[in-house]
Parts: structure tokens; C-alpha cells; sequence
């Protein structure tokens, strides 16, 4: 008997119990979303639960169609320790899936499945790393580069990604573009040394561009301080991430770390606390205000909106007293998260 020949099954349903469990769980919202052109978008994708996975690894995103989920792998350009996944999707014309991915919407909800896949970075890895891609086969190299920036060895990282359109250049390019700004500052201040005042605004200007996000949807925790290259490599912070950013930018650059200070303040036009960056050209000085809130530096005097309550950086605490420069509190140890962070640089970059 040939394979043709063959009676069909019988027609056979499934016990409900079965059902029930194949039943599909959306397990994800859609909270964001960029198109880079008609073609290209950044799809930003919230796990309810959080969702392990090496950077490099994919994962699959579905929707039910008709009935029946319909998925496929994408990798995350996202860092593993950001809660929200970044995917670079393209839209493929006729696809099963793609045409209707395009049609999501802030709020909607999806199907995310675990992590798979071997294309990941060794540990340990201090070889130059040269990554190849076209068009969105970049993205789980932007996660693997950001985590390749956070090792203390430095890798050197060469990048080369072609490209159909040049807006779809722009992601790829935002971890590029933070270190030509650092060179290109470097540059400047070899040029006039010990010119702080020049670098205090293109700093501020630069880590503004970077977009707001709230810690609790970015990094699915309430209360997270970033480093720089976490800022940068996942493309969003929160106050705390900008103030802290330009700290360490500006001390990498050769400001004193005596002139800077990193200033809880409430501020009356969020009616909240708030985090901004003071420079003190001399210790009784009024200070100069690096804020994500203007791009403009301007001297405390100018900024009654803000009301100073405590102050730090590596070597001390302030707390500040109306009209007054403030007094010393102890040790910037004292503020638990400051400590945990410095923790953490410890063993990132040396940018
Ligand atoms: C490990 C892995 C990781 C992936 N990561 C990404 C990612 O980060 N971003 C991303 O956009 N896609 C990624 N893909 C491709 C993605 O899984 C889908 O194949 C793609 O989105 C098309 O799905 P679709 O259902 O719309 O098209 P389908 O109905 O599956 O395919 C329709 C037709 O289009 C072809 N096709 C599929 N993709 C493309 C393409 N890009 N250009 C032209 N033709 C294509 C198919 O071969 C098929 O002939 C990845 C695939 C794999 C295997």
C-alpha cells in the first residue's frame, strides 16, 4: 500500500483538559514603538513577566490570527537587563506576520516566547570583536555591543552595517555617536585645558537627546541607577540616569570632581523630586545647573524652581540648608544606591 492509499484518521478532539492547556497566553503589551522609515520600525515590547535572555539570543513574538497564534523569532537589540525588549522588525510585504505587527498599537498585547539560540558572547572575550550586518540582522549585535562596553577588558568593537534607507543608520549608530562625542570633548578640552565651562553645555545638550523613561517600565525595578553605558546602550533613563551620566562624562573629561555635585532637589514644575547635575566653578560659587529638563546651563540663581535638599559625589554628602551652601552629612556611601552603582562601574568601562 502505497502512502496515498492510506485511510484517513479518524477525526479525533482533543480532551478539554488539552485544550485548555494549549489555550494561547498573551504575555506581553506593546509599549512603544518607532518607525525608523515605512519599512523599519523599533517595536518596544513589555514581558509581564521578566524574560531572561544573552544578549545576542532571539526570541519569538506572536499574535493570534484567525484563531491561532502566529510567530516568529526576532532578536532584541535591548540589554538583557532592561525589562522592556527593543525588536527591529521589517515589514516583509505579503508576510504572514509582519503586515499585522504593523498594525500595533500602544497597549496591545502579545506573545513573547523564551529565549533561544547559540549566537552569544563568550565570556571573558578581550579579542577584537568585529561585527557585519545588513539592515535589522544588526540588532542582537547592539545588544551584545552594549554588554561588550560594560566589561572592564575593553574590547575593541568594529561595526560595519549596510543599510537600504540612512534613517535605519540612527540605531545602530547611538552607541557610536556617544563615543565621538567623548573623543570629539577630549579633543576640545586638549585644545583649552582646564576650560570646564566649554563642555558643560554640549554634555548636557548630548544626554538630553536621549529620551525620558521611567525606571519601573525600563528597567522593571522602582528604583534603578544606571551607568553611562546602560544610559546610552538602552537608549533611555530617568533624572537620576541623565545626572549621573554627565557626572561621569564631565569627570572622564578632567573636571575636578570637587566642582561637581550631584543635587537631589524638589522642583516645583513636577511638584516631585528631582535629580540635576551642579557645577561649582569655585566652592562658594553659585552653581551652574545641568538639568534634563532645559538644555540651557544656567546658574542656580535662575532656576528658583528648584529647591536644593541634598547633594553628592565620590567624596562627600551635603545636605543643603536654605540659603546656605549646606552642611556636610558624611560619607557619599551613605547614599545606598550611590554605593551599589560605584559597585558597578568598578567593573565597567573605563570610557
Ligand atoms: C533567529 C532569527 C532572528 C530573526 N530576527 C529578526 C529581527 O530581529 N528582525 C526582523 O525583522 N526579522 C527577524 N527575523 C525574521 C523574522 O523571524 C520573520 O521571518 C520576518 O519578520 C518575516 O515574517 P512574516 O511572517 O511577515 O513573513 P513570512 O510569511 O514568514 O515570509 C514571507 C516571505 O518573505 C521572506 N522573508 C522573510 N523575511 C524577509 C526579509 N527580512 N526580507 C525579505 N524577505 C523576507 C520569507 O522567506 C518568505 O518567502 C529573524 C529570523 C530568525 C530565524
Amino acid at each position: 500500500m502505497t502512502l496515498r492509499q492510506l485511510p484517513p484518521l479518524p477525526a479525533r478532539r482533543l480532551p478539554p483538559r488539552v485544550e485548555h492547556r494549549l489555550a494561547v497566553e498573551l504575555n506581553a503589551t506593546v509599549v512603544g514603538r518607532t518607525d525608523l522609515t515605512d519599512a523599519v520600525m523599533v517595536l518596544r515590547v513589555r514581558p509581564d513577566e521578566a524574560l531572561p535572555f544573552a544578549a545576542g539570543q532571539y526570541v519569538s513574538l506572536g499574535m493570534m490570527l484567525d484563531g491561532r497564534l502566529v510567530q516568529r523569532p526576532y532578536s532584541p537589540a535591548s540589554s538583557p537587563a532592561q525589562r522592556e525588549l527593543e525588536l527591529l522588525v521589517r515589514h516583509v510585504r505579503g508576510g504572514e506576520l509582519t503586515p499585522h505587527l504593523w498594525r500595533l498599537a500602544n497597549g496591545d498585547r502579545v506573545r513573547l516566547g523564551r529565549a533561544k539560540g547559540l549566537f552569544r558572547l563568550e565570556d571573558d572575550d578581550e579579542r577584537q570583536h568585529l561585527f557585519v550586518a545588513t539592515g535589522t540582522g544588526v540588532a542582537p549585535m547592539i545588544a551584545m555591543i552594549g554588554e561588550l562596553l560594560q566589561r572592564p577588558s575593553q574590547p575593541k568593537i568594529t561595526l560595519l552595517h549596510g543599510v537600504g534607507h540612512q534613517r535605519e543608520l540612527a540605531f545602530a549608530d547611538r552607541i557610536g555617536a556617544w563615543q565621538r562625542f567623548i573623543r570629539l570633548m577630549k579633543a576640545k578640552q586638549a585644545q583649552h585645558p582646564g576650560n570646564d565651562l566649554e563642555l558643560l553645555g554640549p554634555v548636557n545638550v548630548f544626554f538630553n537627546r536621549l529620551p525620558y523613561a521611567d525606571d519601573l517600565p525600563h528597567w522593571g525595578v522602582e528604583d534603578y541607577w544606571a551607568t553611562p553605558a546602560e544610559m546610552v546602550a538602552s537608549n533611555g533613563g530617568d533624572c537620576e540616569d541623565y545626572s549621573i551620566a554627565k557626572y561621569f562624562a564631565l569627570k572622564e573629561l578632567g573636571v575636578p570632581i570637587r566642582r561637581l555635585r550631584i543635587t537631589y532637589v524638589k522642583a516645583a514644575s513636577l511638584n516631585r523630586a528631582h535629580m540635576v547635575l551642579a557645577y561649582y566653578p569655585e566652592p562658594d560659587a553659585q552653581p551652574l545647573i545641568l538639568d534634563n529638563l532645559s538644555d540651557e546651563v544656567k546658574p542656580a540663581s535662575q532656576r528658583p524652581d528648584l529647591t536644593p535638599v541634598y547633594s553628592f559625589n565620590d567624596e562627600d554628602l551635603l545636605i543643603a540648608r536654605a540659603g546656605e551652601r549646606g552642611f556636610r552629612a558624611g560619607s557619599a556611601l551613605q547614599v545606598r544606591i550611590w554605593r551599589g552603582l560605584l559597585d558597578k562601574l568598578e567593573q565597567e568601562l573605563k570610557y
